[in-house]
């Protein structure tokens, strides 16, 4: 049944089969639509659910992770915190004739020009004008290329000042709760903390359906672990799973031949960092096979520096081919280090660090600062008290951590460097240790799933289309047909739909039209098994079962169908 490769336009039939039957559709057609913003249907919320169930029972069942439910808003200082006010930026080209605005980097890839998520502004004008790129509505060559704030704002309450976004990820929900759930989890590491739910970006111009979306659902894993004791205990239980890695100096050179490797030798030949992103790399893999893409339309690709996010030192994309849209991204795995704990601890001065009992006392050498108040007086003057007030909430060492880190304080807007500060070495017995978690991230993006899956499902026989599902996650796994609607079978094949029903099977019943005609919806829409009753069922309680794949029916007693 499977297509050895992708041809193009499966891309558009898939669209046009998932409109017509009610998987998804362009929201607000009836006002013409509105760019990146979808609304799922019966069939598509269905498969959706089902999408949800197996990726919990891949990434947190087997390791008891936990999940949560977080606000979609959260106030300004969450997002100045974690840096995406200063990063969530996208390159956005302003046609200087027309107005319109598009992603500088698309328009320039779509005449052929590769350029990298970390070329600067300018260039990506110059090359634009260069390259005479035309604007896609008037057709014009002339551009000016600005940043874009990507997350949505709003106001919390009435006052304008109070300014909040829509989360772009639910993972700062995860992060800026992490004191409470480590204590919630007893306290226990490594540990992992999930979150399912909205994210909202405010694209520049979305018009890939539902690869690039405003308004989307995340699946988000945090794993926390501690730095030094970074090891995996999971590795060997996905030592089968070979996955395709284009590594960081595969992507450099421009080599598209990617190693094949299981997560164990992905990190000793050093293609991976950590143990816990190769593992979940290989559950990613795991999940979207699960999900019927098979090995081979998947592959990893690492990011480089510059185009990983600002929070990343390692990324592999998890991505999957299509037909129209090529490769493409549907989850993301990140190596966080303790980027965002550390991040809102300082922001929030709430300690975000965890406590290792030491088997043994060890001596340790600590950095201590204190601040010279006569430099300080004679420099910052009356702003004095308003740097003393601000040191004396820090304890010397972290002021010391900051300083050595960051060079400067920052109290007010009042920049203080490193040299009014003393510093001195001491040496300390501790028996236990500090310290902050460091994050492994796999994010998962459903809708972009919707749409790969519905793809690598999508086949035809003779003339006739099937949706070749897989049983975890079709939306219906029966549908019900009496052979004609009269002579007691649409009775007797209801009794059949209610029992199924009942046993919390998912099931529809169908009696409208001819059976052929059934059995082709029924296809269409990915029911794995139909189940006709007939006029022998009256007579010996058989039915006949049909499979979707392969058209062969089977007579079966009725009670052998459970
Ligand atoms: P990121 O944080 O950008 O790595 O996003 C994580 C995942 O969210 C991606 O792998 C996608 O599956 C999904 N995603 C990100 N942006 C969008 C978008 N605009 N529309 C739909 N899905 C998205």
């Amino acid at each position: 049944m499977w297509r050895d490769k992708l041809d193009t336009s499966v891309t558009e039939k898939v669209i046009s089969l998932a409109k017509k039957r009610g998987f998804y559709w362009q929201a607000y057609e009836i006002y013409g639509g509105v760019g990146g913003f979808y609304t799922l249907g019966p069939l598509g919320t269905r498969l959706k659910d089902n999408i949800i169930r197996v990726w919990r029972k891949i990434f947190l069942e087997p390791y008891e992770f936990i999940e949560i439910e977080s606000p979609t808003i959260a106030p300004y200082i969450v997002f100045e915190a974690s840096g995406h006010v200063g990063s969530f930026k996208d390159a956005m080209a302003e046609c200087l004739k027309c107005g319109n605005k598009y992603r500088a980097d698309h328009l320039l890839e779509e005449k052929g020009v590769k350029v990298s998520e970390a070329t600067s502004l300018e260039i990506l004008e110059k090359l634009l004008n260069e390259k005479n790129v035309s604007c896609p509505d008037c057709g014009s060559v002339s551009w000016k290329v600005s940043s874009f704030l990507t997350m949505f704002q709003t106001n919390i309450g009435p006052y304008k000042e109070n300014v909040g976004f829509l989360r772009p990820e639910t993972a700062q929900g995860m992060f800026v709760e992490f004191k409470q759930l480590y204590e919630i989890n007893r306290a226990r590491m490594p540990f992992g903390v999930a979150q399912i739910g909205k994210a909202y970006r405010n694209e520049i111009s979305p018009r890939q359906g539902l690869i690039r979306l405003r308004e989307f659902s995340q699946m988000e894993l945090e794993l926390f672990f501690d730095p030094l004791n970074d090891k995996c205990p999971y590795l060997d239980d996905v030592k089968d799973i070979r996955m395709n890695i284009l590594d960081e100096e595969k992507v450099r050179n421009g080599d598209t031949l990617p190693h094949n490797v299981n997560a164990k030798e992905a990190v000793e030949r050093g293609f991976v960092r950590e143990e816990w992103l190769a593992f979940m790399m290989a559950l990613s893999q795991k999940f979207l096979c699960t999900l019927g893409i098979r090995p081979e339309f998947q592959r990893f690709k690492a990011k480089l520096e510059g185009e990983r996010a600002h929070y990343s030192a390692q990324t592999f994309d998890h991505e999957v081919l299509t037909g129209k849209f090529g490769w493409i991204e549907v989850a993301g795995h990140a190596y966080r280090q303790d980027y965002d704990l550390k991040s809102h601890s300082i922001k929030s001065r709430s300690s975000m660090e965890v406590v290792e009992e030491l088997a043994q006392p060890i001596k340790v050498k600590k950095k201590l600062a204190y601040v010279d108040p006569s430099k300080v007086k004679r420099d910052f003057g009356d702003k004095s008290s308003e740097i003393f007030k601000l040191i004396s909430s820090m304890k010397p060492f972290e002021l010391a951590e900051l300083l050595e880190k960051d060079g400067t304080i920052i109290a007010n807007d009042i920049v203080i460097g490193k040299e009014y500060f003393i510093f001195k070495e001491v040496e300390e017995t501790i028996s236990t240790r500090k310290y902050i978690p460091h994050v492994i991230e796999p994010s998962f993006g459903i809708e972009r799933i919707i749409h790969a899956v519905l793809e690598h499902s999508y086949n035809e026989k003779e003339d006739r289309v099937i949706l070749s599902l897989k049983e975890e996650i079709a939306p219906y796994r029966y549908a019900v047909f009496p052979l004609v609607k009269r002579d007691g079978l649409d009775a007797k094949a209801k009794e059949i739909y209610l029992m199924l029903k009942i046993r919390g099977l998912s099931v529809i019943y169908d009696d409208d039209g001819s059976i052929g005609r059934r059995y082709a919806r029924a296809d269409e829409i990915g029911v794995c098994k139909a189940i006709t009753v007939d006029y022998q069922t009256l007579e010996d309680n058989t039915v006949t079962v049909r499979d979707r794949d392969s058209w062969q029916q089977k007579r079966i007693a009725i009670n052998t169908l459970l």
